[in-house]
């Protein structure tokens, strides 16, 4: 266990985000059809998963609440669980309260956006 501690503390004692360790998804809300897109920062928003409890699905999981930018005057939480594996590997995502899409469906919402 202190090797393991020594490990993560060199890599999250790095000093700022790289690109590289943030994880990022793109929602749209089920009640106003919002693009909302998430940041996951994989060196201090993942939070070990516990085989025991039944969720064998990764190594980590992280929990995130998508809000929109309040424009559309709606109040849906649009709740995402993503799963990590040890190496924080995107493994598997779930989603309440909307739909993934891609990124390219996210940037077009965002320019056809601009355009109003
Ligand atoms: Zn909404």
């Amino acid at each position: 266990m202190g090797i393991l501690k020594k490990l993560s503390s060199l890599f999250s004692g790095a000093g700022g985000v790289r690109e590289a360790n943030v994880h990022r998804e793109y929602v749209r809300c089920a009640r106003c059809g919002e693009a909302i897109a998430i940041r996951v920062d994989l060196a201090n928003e993942l939070t070990p998963t516990y085989a025991d409890e039944g969720e064998g699905e990764g190594a980590y999981q992280a929990r995130k609440v998508a809000l929109g930018s309040g424009k559309t005057r709606c109040f849906q939480s649009v709740e995402v669980d993503l799963y990590f594996d040890a190496q924080r590997r995107f493994v598997s995502r779930y989603i309440t309260g909307g739909d993934f899409i891609t990124r390219e469906e996210y940037e077009v919402e965002q320019e056809s956006a601009g355009d109003v």
